[in-house]
């Protein structure tokens, strides 16, 4: 329940700062929303299986990558949300260099269903993905 009203809280902050000051897309730069539906669409979340350890995806038995196999990471495990290419960098990027903090929540949802393991591939929209319903 506190998490619901927090989660209301933050939502009716961003609402209210992009109805001051509207957002524009962090990666075409078009007005309106800070990522817009098309550079969403373009975006190559992680939906099958990645390597235990870095979480880059891969296919076959091994449990981890190549690179995990041959070397020692400085940490046990990370969890990625999508591969590091066009969109998601430019949205990294803004939020990094620019700090556009409100790319941050786009993804709120998503990155809860990476943390809890829900995160499933979206009907007809091949490579990417989208919580599930709650319940
Ligand atoms: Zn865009
Ligand atoms: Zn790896």
């Amino acid at each position: 329940m506190k998490s619901k009203v927090l989660d209301l809280i933050n939502r009716g902050f961003w609402g209210t700062l992009d109805w001051v000051y509207p957002p524009v897309c962090a990666s075409c730069g078009e007005p309106g929303e800070r990522l817009c539906g098309d550079c969403h669409a373009q975006i190559k979340f992680i939906t099958g299986k990645c390597c235990l350890t870095c979480g880059v995806p891969m296919q076959g038995t091994s449990e981890r990558c190549c690179a995990c196999l041959t070397m020692l990471r400085p940490y046990t495990a990370v969890r990625n949300l999508a591969v590091y290419d066009g969109v998601i960098r430019d949205c990294i990027h803004a939020l990094k260099y620019e700090n556009n903090q409100g790319i941050g929540v786009v993804f709120t949802d998503e990155l809860a269903a990476v943390v809890s393991g829900r995160l499933v591939a979206r009907p007809g929209h091949a490579g990417a993905a989208q919580p599930p319903a709650e319940g």
